[in-house]
């Protein structure tokens, strides 16, 4: 790169977390500190909690803020809600899935997997019977976006099976979250988590866990060591408008600003907004003679799309990435070099897309990809135009 490259050089966040972040928000993390046992702190985090609970859609559930990534937050849910031999039952299909086996397994919790084939979404059917055949199920642990193939579950339809037979159900919303509906106190979810970097337009550092009501039974009964974790120390302390130990303070002055965005726009807006960018993005992707990696069960976190013959996606990736700044990922794990992933949550418009699909156009043509350059675009225009 020349100097004036490198100076200039502006990065375009695609990734599926971290996401782009509004400059109000940049703002609000800059703020000077302030102490967190103080009455202004108490009534920012107040203020941060009830806005967690409209974008989880819940009034009578609490949601605890933790300074950890969103994964710290997939832990804090299964320690506080299982007990050593307890049985829980896992939807895997990608890395995330997997991920709640590895830490169910982790604190001595029995899991059984149900095994989905990468790029698509569980049947509730099958979950149905898995439940009926095995016995003393306790919890059913699910991800609402699979963020490593670009599945969206039917967590409405899922939930309704648990309910049925009365099991805890557990939700990584960790992608999911202010792209896809969940509706916490409608749907009768017991537990779900998400992370700061992904649709709530903040950077990563945030782990938000919403509990119901229905979940303090097993909590309660929770036999898992846990210390920072604890939600029973979480909800004390949000009693008092506060935390159990030192806040991400500053975070949780961004968390305001953002979330009050989430709120002015209306959940609603922020959900049909992803549902239209997503839709275009999958069209252009199309309209250039490439496939979607999930398919019908795409949903509107990120686009996955099957890496084109012939082309070494990584590193085309790479290169896209140090020339331009524009950032889209490849896969991971066994996915490696078969997609790569065009990430469209959070704070994303629709000239956000017309960049990230000629980007995409640039570093296939440029990497020996036959494409016919400006037809993804054109495609990606007429639909947000029309
Ligand atoms: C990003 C993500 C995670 C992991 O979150 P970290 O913040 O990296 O710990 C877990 N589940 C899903 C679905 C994700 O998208």
């Amino acid at each position: 790169l020349n100097g004036m490259q490198k100076i200039m050089k502006k990065t375009y966040l695609f990734t599926p977390g971290p996401t782009q972040i509004p400059p109000d928000v940049v703002l609000a993390e800059a703020s000077p500190m302030i102490h967190h046992r103080t009455s202004e702190f108490s009534e920012i985090f107040s203020n941060v909690s009830e806005d967690l609970k409209y974008i989880f859609q819940t009034r009578k559930g609490e949601v605890f803020t933790f300074a950890s990534s969103g994964t710290g937050g997939m832990e804090a849910c299964v320690v506080n809600s299982m007990s050593r031999g307890d049985k829980a039952i896992v939807v895997s299909g990608g890395k995330f899935g997997e991920r709640w086996a590895q830490i169910c397994e982790t604190f001595g919790v029995n899991v059984v997997n149900v095994d989905v084939e990468n790029g698509k979404a569980v049947d509730p059917d099958v979950l149905d019977d898995t439940i009926k055949k095995e016995k003393d199920v306790k919890a059913v642990f699910v991800t609402l976006s699979e963020t490593s193939t670009g599945v969206v579950h039917d967590i409405e339809g899922i939930a309704k099976v648990v309910k049925g037979h009365n099991l805890l159900l557990v939700v990584d919303a960790i992608s999911g979250i202010g792209v896809h509906p969940l509706m916490m106190d409608d749907w009768g979810i017991d537990i779900a988590v998400t992370g700061s970097q992904k649709g709530c337009m903040l950077p990563p550092g945030l782990a938000f866990v919403c509990v119901a009501q229905s979940a303090w039974a097993s909590i309660e009964k929770s036999d898992l060591p846990k210390y920072y974790w604890s939600f029973k120390k979480m909800q004390k302390a949000l009693s008092n408008k506060t935390t159990a130990y030192t806040p991400a303070i500053t975070l949780i002055m961004a968390a305001g600003k953002a979330l009050s965005m989430i709120r002015e726009e209306g959940i609603e807006n922020v959900w049909s907004r992803h549902a239209k960018l997503a839709h275009a993005t999958r069209e252009g992707i199309k309209a250039l003679g490439l496939e979607l990696f999930a398919g019908d069960a795409s949903g509107n976190v990120l686009t996955s799309v099957k890496a084109p013959e012939g082309i070494n996606i990584d590193s085309a990736i790479k290169k896209l990435r140090d020339e331009t700044g524009v950032t889209i990922t490849g896969g991971q794990d066994e996915l490696k070099g078969k997609m790569f992933r065009i990430g469209h949550m959070g704070y994303v418009n629709e000239f956000d897309i017309v960049l990230a699909i000629s980007a995409v156009e640039k570093c296939l043509h440029e990497n020996g990809c036959k494409i016919e350059l400006g037809k993804g675009v054109s495609k990606v225009q007429e639909i947000l135009v029309g």
